[in-house]
C-alpha cells in the first residue's frame, strides 16, 4: 500500500528495491555566503545564473513530486536563504500543505535567518534545521572560512520567536570542533533544540584532508557517554532522516548521530534530491543523476515527460551508497560538492 497522497491517475514513487520516495531535498542555489572547510574550497566557482531553473520551474518540481506522493520537502543548497526572491517559492510551496504536502523544511546556515523567519512561519515552515559547527567566534570564523557567528544566533533567536522548532545540525570535525561538542549539546537542549552530529562525507575538492577532520561518531559517543546517560529512541517522525537519535538523562534533550560511514543507513532510504540545476540524483554518494530540466523547457508536454522523468530516476535509484574516505591526500569519493547536490 502505497503512502502519502498520490493524485488519481499517478502513481506513486517506488524504486526497485520496494522503497517509496516520500521526502524530496530541493536545492535552490549551489551558491553560499560561507564556505566551511569540509564543505567547499576557499576559492568556488559557482554556476551561471542562467543555468538555474526559475524560482516557478523549482514549483513544478516540486508539486511534480507531491502529485506522486512525497509528504516532506526539504529547501536546501548551498545557502538556500542568499536566493534572491526565495520567499516567494517558499509561500508557493506552502500552499501545497495539505494538499498531500506533510512538512515542509529547510536547511540553512543562519546568517539570513533572522530577516525570514517570520515570513516562513507565515508560509507554513514549522520546523528549520540549522547548521552551526562552533559556538566559538573565532573557531566559526576559520571552520566556515568566513562567517559572523552573532548573525548565526541572531538568526536562531528570531526563529525560536517565530515559533520556528530548531534542530542544530553539527559536522563532527577531529581537530576543530570536537572538544567544544558537549558544551554544544548543553547549549542546544537548554534552548529547547535537538542537536544532530553528522560524520564528514568525502564530497567535492575542498582544499583540505578529509582524513584529516574525519572522526568516527561511535568513538564520539563513548566519550560522551562517560558524561552523560544516553537511551536509544525510536523515532516517532515516519520520514524522519536516517539519524539514529538518543536522549540524553542530564539535559532532557534529544541528541542524533548521521553515520554515513560507520554505519550504512541505505535500507530504509525514502529521498531523491533535486539540483538547482534540474538534476535528480537519486543518492547522495554516487554519481548517476537523471535531467529535469530540458523535461520541463523542451518538451512538447512538460507534464508528462516530468512524470516520466521521475519514473526513469526511481528505476535508476541504487541500492546503497559506496562511501569511503580513502588514503590520505587522495581525491575525493566523489567530485560533487555537497553544495552541488543539495545536503
Ligand atoms: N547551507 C546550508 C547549511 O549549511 O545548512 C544548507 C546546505 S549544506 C550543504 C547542508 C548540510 O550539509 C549542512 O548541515 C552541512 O554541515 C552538511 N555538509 C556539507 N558538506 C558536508 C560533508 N562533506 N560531510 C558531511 N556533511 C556536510
Ligand atoms: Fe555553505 Fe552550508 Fe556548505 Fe557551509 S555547509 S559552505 S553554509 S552550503
Amino acid at each position: 500500500m502505497a503512502d502519502g497522497l498520490v493524485l488519481p491517475g499517478k502513481a506513486p514513487l517506488i524504486d526497485r528495491y520496494g522503497r517509496q520516495v516520500t521526502y524530496l531535498r530541493l536545492s535552490v542555489t549551489d551558491r553560499c555566503d560561507l564556505r566551511c572547510t569540509y564543505c567547499m574550497s576557499e576559492i568556488m566557482k559557482f554556476l551561471p545564473k542562467a543555468e538555474l531553473l526559475s524560482l516557478d520551474e523549482l514549483d513544478r518540481v516540486a508539486t511534480a513530486f507531491v502529485e506522486r506522493g512525497v509528504r516532506k520537502i526539504r529547501l536546501t543548497g548551498g545557502e538556500p536563504l542568499v536566493r534572491k526572491d526565495v520567499g516567494y517559492l517558499i509561500d508557493r510551496l506552502g500552499r501545497l500543505k495539505g494538499q498531500g504536502l506533510d512538512e515542509l523544511t529547510l536547511t540553512t546556515n543562519a546568517t539570513l535567518l533572522a530577516d525570514h523567519a517570520d515570513g516562513l512561519m507565515r508560509a507554513g515552515v514549522r520546523r528549520v534545521n540549522v547548521s552551526l559547527d562552533s559556538l566559538d567566534p573565532a573557531n566559526f570564523a576559520e571552520i566556515t572560512r568566513r562567517g559572523d557567528l552573532s548573525k548565526v544566533l541572531n538568526g536562531i533567536d528570531a526563529a525560536l520567536e517565530a515559533g520556528l522548532k530548531i534542530k542544530i545540525n553539527t559536522v563532527a570535525l577531529k581537530h576543530q570542533n570536537v572538544s567544544e561538542i558537549p558544551d554544544m549539546v548543553e547549549w542546544a537542549h537548554a534552548r529547547g533544540m535537538d542537536m544532530t552530529l553528522i560524520e564528514v562525507m568525502p564530497l567535492g575538492d575542498t582544499g583540505e584532508d578529509r582524513i584529516d577532520q574525519y572522526i568516527p561518531l561511535p568513538m564520539l559517543r563513548d566519550v560522551l557517554e562517560t558524561r552523560w546517560t544516553l537511551t536509544e529512541e525510536t523515532s516517532r517522525d515516519p520520514i524522519a532522516g536516517p539519524s539514529r537519535y538518543v536522549r540524553v538523562k542530564e539535559t532532557g534533550g534529544r541528541l542524533g548521530f548521521i553515520t554515513p560511514l560507520t554505519n550504512n543507513f541505505c535500507a530504509g532510504c525514502n529521498r531523491v534530491r533535486v539540483t538547482c540545476t534540474g538534476r535528480i540524483y537519486m543518492c547522495l554518494g554516487q554519481d548517476d543523476h537523471v535531467d529535469l530540466r530540458s523535461a520541463l523547457r523542451e518538451a512538447a508536454d512538460p507534464s508528462v515527460a516530468l512524470d516520466a522523468a521521475l519514473d526513469k530516476a526511481l528505476f535508476a535509484k541504487p541500492e546503497k551508497h559506496d562511501f569511503e574516505i580513502k588514503r590520505r591526500g587522495s581525491a575525493p569519493a566523489l567530485p560533487r560538492h555537497m553544495s552541488t547536490t543539495g545536503g
